[in-house]
């Protein structure tokens, strides 16, 4: 029986993972998106941290908490966050994207895989209680931003079932640009305005085709893998659903830029 309301689908520029510890504007923005919505069942998301080679979902009822980077003080490493997994979940979205025209090479649960840091680092302020339980899904690096978009819409009933699908990454991420020196390129903020307003327009083609988009979108997107999280959020569109942007800020070469996407009250 489908709820009778559809979740909402998140965008979250999850920026450094510092966020999942400080209380700043960031981690406050996400901590009122998760009072604001509907409790989810569950939630399903996309992270720029896990690139593979087929597609791969968590299968473990108990994923550990995956520390993927280096620098950062030892309270960051102590961070565990211990979400239920949702074995469920995960054989109901490998269903579904076994039904995409993309037929990824390997569509796989991962028994063995927890969560990277572009998971807990925003549902740690988001839900702080970590009973909400998590299913991640890879980025399949093997395939084009127009496949990322096509394997993203066959995800779309889960929006009826309960579940919360987020895309983790940031619109501008070029780690190039030091990211703890205070200046923004030009560049970084043009980009990131073009991005929202093609959001805002509903132009997922030129989104995906954002290799045509100019020397802007080049330096913005310089390894993509924190962009492809996006184009799950907006194969999950419908018709009526609003666009609500938070926590819009550049900084160095990296955008916090959020989307809440919404049906209309
Ligand atoms: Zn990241």
């Amino acid at each position: 029986m489908p709820d009778a309301i559809s979740m909402p689908v998140l965008f979250l520029g999850h920026g450094s993972p510092m966020n999942a510890i400080e209380d700043n504007a960031f981690s406050r923005g996400w901590a009122a998106i998760g009072r604001e919505l509907p409790r989810p069942r569950a939630i399903l998301i996309v992270s720029a941290h896990w690139e593979t080679e087929g597609v791969f979902l968590t299968g473990s009822e108990a994923p550990e908490t995956i520390h993927d980077f280096y620098g950062f003080p030892k309270a960051l490493f102590d961070v565990r966050y211990n979400a239920p997994g949702a074995r469920w979940l995960a054989e109901r979205a490998q269903t579904l994207l076994g039904t995409s025209s993309v037929k990824p090479t390997r569509l796989r649960l991962d028994e063995g895989r927890g969560f990277d840091h572009g998971v807990w680092s925003v549902l740690r302020p988001m839900y702080p209680a970590a009973d909400i339980p998590i299913v991640q899904l890879s980025l399949d690096r093997s395939l084009t931003p127009d496949q990322h978009l096509e394997l993203g819409k066959a995800l779309a009933p889960l929006r009826d079932e309960g579940v919360l699908i987020i895309g983790s990454g940031d619109i501008v991420h070029n780690l190039r640009v030091d990211f703890r020196r205070a200046e923004t390129p030009a560049w970084a903020v043009a980009f990131n305005d073009r991005a929202k307003a093609l959001i805002l327009e509903g132009n997922d083609a030129a989104l995906a085709g954002y290799e045509s988009l100019g020397p802007e979108a080049a330096a913005s997107i310089n390894s993509a893998e924190h962009y492809l999280p996006l184009l799950y959020v907006l194969a999950l569109r419908r018709p009526g659903d609003t666009i609500r942007f938070f926590n819009d800020t550049v900084f160095a070469a990296i955008s916090m830029t959020s989307i809440v996407m919404s049906e209309a009250a």
